[in-house]
């Protein structure tokens, strides 16, 4: 069985060291907290946006370290907000934090796990020093996932809905792998997006061919999973894991077991498959409808 192809890696600039801040142009500061792991790469990546006034994009981990060097980098600005991507815990947890000690509003779509002082939605902007953040409700990681867009520089600030170097776990129930790819579509098409600057990892140039890169990829592990179905099935997400990711490891056991199951939901979606029990149940058991 073909296993998709590797991503291409179009990372440019300087490298996600934690703890060390990178200016990536006159407005944007990069600062990774010490959080790195299989899941998170090199650590999760906060950003400042603005001159005097700055929003503070995804504080990331409750780790005081990285709160300090949050705060010596803020040092006499004022922050107009703290804009947090999605509720996961190495995105959020230092927002409420931050917002106690710098006196500034929490933002973000809000979710059962995240609260926010501002709702932001679709469109909602946040004034950042000489230029704006637009929110784009890009759900699919999350349900809650913004992108943060700066028409004046053609900034994307991605979250985890792109990463460099990795695909991004679409975990159901929450995650949703046809919303994920309906939100990669509305980035990959959007006028004005010049560089993206990912929740984790290294500056990303050619937004649109990365874009394209992971929904061929998508599409390509999706085509996987249906073999599997088709050969080894009807079986759960867990069953049919070995088969639809043979080529992750165990220590990625949960994340490909989740992502498998996101996977066999938009089988069903789209005909190609059957599931024995409710939507949100990761037990049910999957049959394919169609030969190969
Ligand atoms: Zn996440």
């Amino acid at each position: 069985m073909t296993q998709p192809v590797a991503l291409p890696d179009l990372a440019v600039g300087p490298a996600c060291e934690p703890g060390e801040p990178v200016a990536l142009d006159e407005t944007v500061t990069r600062i990774t907290a010490p959080n790195p792991s299989i899941m998170t790469g090199p650590g999760t990546n906060a950003y400042l946006v603005g001159t005097s006034e700055v929003v503070v994009i995804d504080p990331g981990p409750a780790i005081d370290s990285h709160l300090d060097a949050l705060r010596g980098l803020i040092a006499g600005r004022r922050v107009a907000a703290i804009a947090v991507t999605h509720h996961h815990r190495d995105h959020a947890p230092a927002a409420r934090l931050l917002a106690d000690a710098v006196g500034a509003p929490v933002v973000g779509l809000g979710h059962d796990q995240l609260d926010v002082d501002v709702a932001i939605t679709e469109g909602s902007e946040l004034a950042a020093g000489p230029d704006v953040l637009v929110a784009w409700h890009t759900p699919g990681h999350a349900s809650d996932h913004l992108c943060f867009f700066a028409p004046a520089s053609g900034w994307l600030f991605t979250g985890d809905h792109v990463m460099q170097g990795s695909t991004v776990v679409i975990g159901p129930p929450d995650g949703d792998l046809g919303a994920y790819l309906s939100s990669l579509e509305r980035i990959r098409d959007a006028d004005g997006v010049r560089r993206l600057a990912p929740g984790h990892g290294r500056v990303l140039e050619s937004p649109a061919a990365v874009i394209e890169a992971i929904i061929v990829h998508r599409r390509a592990r999706g085509t996987v999973v249906l073999d599997a179905l088709r050969e080894h099935g009807p079986g759960t997400p867990a069953q049919l894991r070995p088969f639809a990711y043979a080529d992750v490891g165990s220590d990625r056991d949960v994340v490909a077991t989740a992502t498998c199951w996101a996977h066999l939901r938009a089988l069903v979606e789209e005909g190609a498959a059957s599931s024995s029990s409710h939507r949100d149940d990761p037990e049910a058991v999957f049959t394919a409808t169609t030969a190969a």
